[in-house]
């Protein structure tokens, strides 16, 4: 059975589509991030399987069951939105308390003081205090119960909210940037602390990011989006090394992935910046080759270019430059040892690792390469 089923949504606002005919499935435990730019429709698509919002087609089930006509409450899932929805009236204790007051007792269990004269309500009031507890300290914020919202920084808030969602025990956690309110340290902390919280929770969890290293570093797989559609739904590593579509390409991974100008000859051979590659193409004529800037090396066999900068990383040097045919750029990231090699406004001649240069064809998909050894011997 599959946690999440999403299955051919379509969504218009008027006479504005926003998603096209959407399908998806997360699976029980699975941790699956929505990606893309700005206004792609990913928020449209969380609300919809949250239940805030109707599909103008298709359904949604969660655990198996058609959930598409049912309101949110009763659906199940948990939100955590970035603004973290906290009440700021209530104390730490309080926020935590509310979901669990709402659904284990009655409209009259829970008037003020009924704890005070109903046995039945002061266990109930006390196993619901313990619980809060119980996940308070669990996200580390079980000494601040007696403080109110204001009072905390963004990453305890952050963390009340998240705590808030797990001490329900839902089916599905629907997180909508959760970290986007933070700064940028606490962001890369509190990523490491979603998803170990996830494996320990065991639900499954569908995160809303724009933030492609976000999305790749925390889920088991992506949905990248564009244009209210999914371009492609795999693991980071089929996304990364695998990208079914120029744009998912240049998407992923910082800096972008280099595309550049190739033409296959009349051997089938692709050629760049006027010398082969070392990658055949079934399809002649013009072809998009696009290489990563670590898949980039300084051979004497490469590609002519002019250096233009050469940023020093520590660990790595950023190398600008410009290819001598032709008006492409390209970004490689060489090791710190090629220094003297790369120096601003000289030649220099970089090769492309054939076997992770990838080909796409006039129309942005993914052209299959000839395998690997072969491309081995050609390169
Ligand atoms: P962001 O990362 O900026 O939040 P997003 O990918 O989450 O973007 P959505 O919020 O889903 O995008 O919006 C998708 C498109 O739908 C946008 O063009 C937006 O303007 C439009 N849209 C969203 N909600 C409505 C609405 N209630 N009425 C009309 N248009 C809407």
């Amino acid at each position: 059975m599959v946690g999440v089923a999403v299955e051919g949504v379509g969504k218009s606002f008027g006479s504005t589509r926003v998603l096209q005919t959407v399908s998806l499935t997360v699976e029980p435990g699975e941790f699956v991030s929505l990606v893309g730019p700005s206004g792609c429709g990913k928020t449209t698509l969380m609300r919809i399987i949250a239940g805030l919002e109707l599909p103008s087609s298709g359904r949604i089930s969660i655990a198996g069951r058609d959930v598409t006509g049912i309101r949110a409450a009763d659906r199940d899932v948990a939100m955590v939105f970035q603004n973290y929805a906290l009440y700021p009236h209530l104390t730490i204790a309080q926020n935590l308390a509310v979901p669990l007051l709402m659904r284990r007792l009655g409209a009259r269990e829970r008037l003020p003081f009924m704890g005070r004269f109903d046995r039945v309500v002061a266990r109930k009031l006390e196993a619901i205090r313990s619980e809060a507890q119980a996940t308070a300290d669990v996200l580390g914020i079980g000494h601040l119960m007696h403080r109110k919202p204001s009072q905390l920084s963004g990453g305890q808030r952050q963390r009340v909210a998240l705590g808030r969602a797990i001490v329900r025990h839902p089916h599905v956690f629907l997180m909508d940037e959760p970290l986007s309110n933070l700064d940028a340290a606490m962001r890369v902390q509190m990523r490491t602390e979603i998803v170990a919280l996830h494996r320990r929770v065991g639900a499954c969890t569908v995160y809303v990011t724009h933030d492609q290293s976000e999305a790749m570093t925390m889920s088991d797989r992506v949905a990248v989006m564009m244009d209210g559609e999914i371009l492609q739904f795999g693991t980071p590593e089929d996304i990364y090394t695998a990208p079914a579509d120029l744009r998912v390409a240049a998407f992923v991974g910082s800096p972008r992935i280099n595309v550049l100008s190739g033409r296959t000859d009349a051997d089938g051979d692709v050629r760049v910046g006027g010398v082969r590659s070392g990658l055949r193409c079934p399809v002649p004529g013009a072809v998009s080759f696009a290489v990563r800037p670590e898949d980039l090396s300084v051979h004497r066999d490469g590609m002519a270019v002019i250096v233009e900068q050469v940023e020093y990383l520590g660990d790595s040097l950023l190398v600008h430059a410009r290819m001598e045919q032709g008006d492409d750029r390209v970004v490689a990231r060489l090791p710190v040892t090629d220094r003297s090699r790369v120096a601003p406004g000289q030649p220099a001649s970089l090769r492309a690792d054939p076997l992770k240069a990838l080909l796409f064809g006039s129309d942005g998909r993914r052209i299959e390469r000839a395998p690997a050894t072969r491309l081995a011997a050609n390169g």
